[in-house]
């Protein structure tokens, strides 16, 4: 089945008056989506981010302006067909608690008269796209599932009926901090892959840095304070709003939008469980480093070995030294791996591929060099701005 990508998201005017209320709480908002963008809503509690939002799929009926998808207005069509090309995913995952994970995932496709196969189908495939093992979760109620199952449930609900756009309302707000990182990293994946238009609610801006094309920033009633990629909000916050918002440390923040994949991996001298000890001895004075990088027999990172560890080992290398407890894949961001380098406190991370195996190493220096050009970055404008105050 062919994947649908984004589309085009305008809003036009958007206005929303709740009644009774003096001031309407979404205040005539206008702005451009761009097929298969993901733009974050970032702003305080009660500011209008899910009334904006809910107004994308007529949850809320607007009170004025018009919204466009793919150039064509869907400001007055049929529930059912925007069912079709919006799908939404909301904290707590909205699941219905008296239905299965598999009649959860079915419920538009059932809605919008799928056949029973294609939608036995397609129940399987969501599942597996987002990482849950059919046969065991397909009959489960969502009580019976954690926290951050239930939220991929939720997203693959979703997705079922391949709908071009999908709206995610603080979709990760009630997981724990780890959870949600995961939860996070698979939707940067999921992404990549799919390419819909996303528009997510958050209130946490270091959420929005990382999974945002384009973040909005929006102060009460849904007026948009700056609009724009994350790099350049953190760079040039367009007033004292959004450098509130952005919080201290926006040097250090960026860290979150470089990936290992764009500073240097370097290669490091490793030996496998089970080599002779005389060829790591060899390895390590050939290598240049006082560490050598010891793989289980899978090729996965498993301890870090000094020439002194492996004196006093007497021959037995994979009880020696230090075990890896922190390794990063290509994709984690530059703040992952300082934490890692730091958790491990050996000067350097290994970075693994899909398997969990050894492909590089990224060392401290490497990292502080970026954190050191980061900072760099900040500095020309900083002092003309002091002058002027
Ligand atoms: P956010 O999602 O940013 O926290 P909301 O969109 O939920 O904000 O709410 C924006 C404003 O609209 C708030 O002041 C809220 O009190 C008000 N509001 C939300 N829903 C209703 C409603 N059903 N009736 C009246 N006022 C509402
Ligand atoms: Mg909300």
């Amino acid at each position: 089945m062919p994947e649908s990508h984004g589309t085009t998201i305008e809003l036009e005017g958007l206005t929303k008056r709740y009644p009774g209320s003096s001031l309407p709480s979404v205040d005539n908002v206008t702005m451009e989506i761009k097929a298969g963008e993901t733009v974050v809503f970032v702003g305080p509690s009660g500011c209008g981010k899910s009334t904006t939002l809910k107004m994308i799929n007529r949850l809320i009926e607007p009170s004025g302006g018009r919204i466009r998808m793919g150039g064509e207005d869907v400001t007055g069509i049929d529930a059912v067909t925007l069912r079709r090309k919006v799908g939404y995913a909301i904290q707590s995952s909205g699941l219905f608690p008296h239905m299965t994970v598999a009649q959860n995932i079915a419920l538009v496709p059932r809605m919008i008269g799928w056949s029973r196969a294609r939608i036995g189908e397609r129940v399987e495939e969501m599942l597996h796209l987002v990482g849950l093992d059919p046969g065991e979760f397909h009959g489960r109620y969502p009580r019976q599932l954690s926290g951050g199952q239930q939220q991929r449930v939720g997203v693959a609900r979703a997705l079922a009926a391949d709908p071009p756009v999908l709206l995610m309302d603080e979709p990760f707000g009630s997981v724990d901090p780890v959870t949600r990182d995961h939860l996070q990293d698979e939707l940067i994946r999921l992404q990549r892959e799919l390419r819909k238009t996303i528009v997510f609610v958050t209130h946490d801006f270091d959420e929005a840095i990382k999974l945002g094309d384009r973040i909005a920033v929006l102060r009460e009633r849904s007026r948009i304070a700056q609009f724009d990629t994350p790099a350049a909000i953190l760079t040039s916050p367009a007033d004292d709003f959004v450098s509130g918002f952005v919080g201290a440390g926006a040097a250090l923040k960026r860290l979150n939008l470089t990936r290992v994949r764009d500073v240097g991996i370097t290669g490091h001298p490793t030996a496998t469980v089970g080599d002779p000890l005389q060829l790591i001895f060899d390895r390590l004075r050939s290598g240049g480093t006082n560490e050598i990088l010891l793989l289980d027999e899978q090729g996965r990172p498993s301890r870090w070995l000094r020439r002194g560890d492996l004196m006093r080992a007497k021959g037995s290398p994979d009880r020696a030294g230090t075990p890896v407890h922190a390794t990063v894949n290509r994709d984690a961001t530059l703040r992952d791996a300082l934490e890692a380098v730091l958790t491990d406190d050996t000067g350097r991370v290994a970075v693994t591929g899909r398997r969990g195996e050894y492909t590089g190493v990224v060392d401290m220096e490497t990292l502080l060099n970026s954190v050191h050009e980061l900072l760099e970055a900040d500095r020309p404008e900083a002092p003309a701005e002091r002058e002027e105050a």
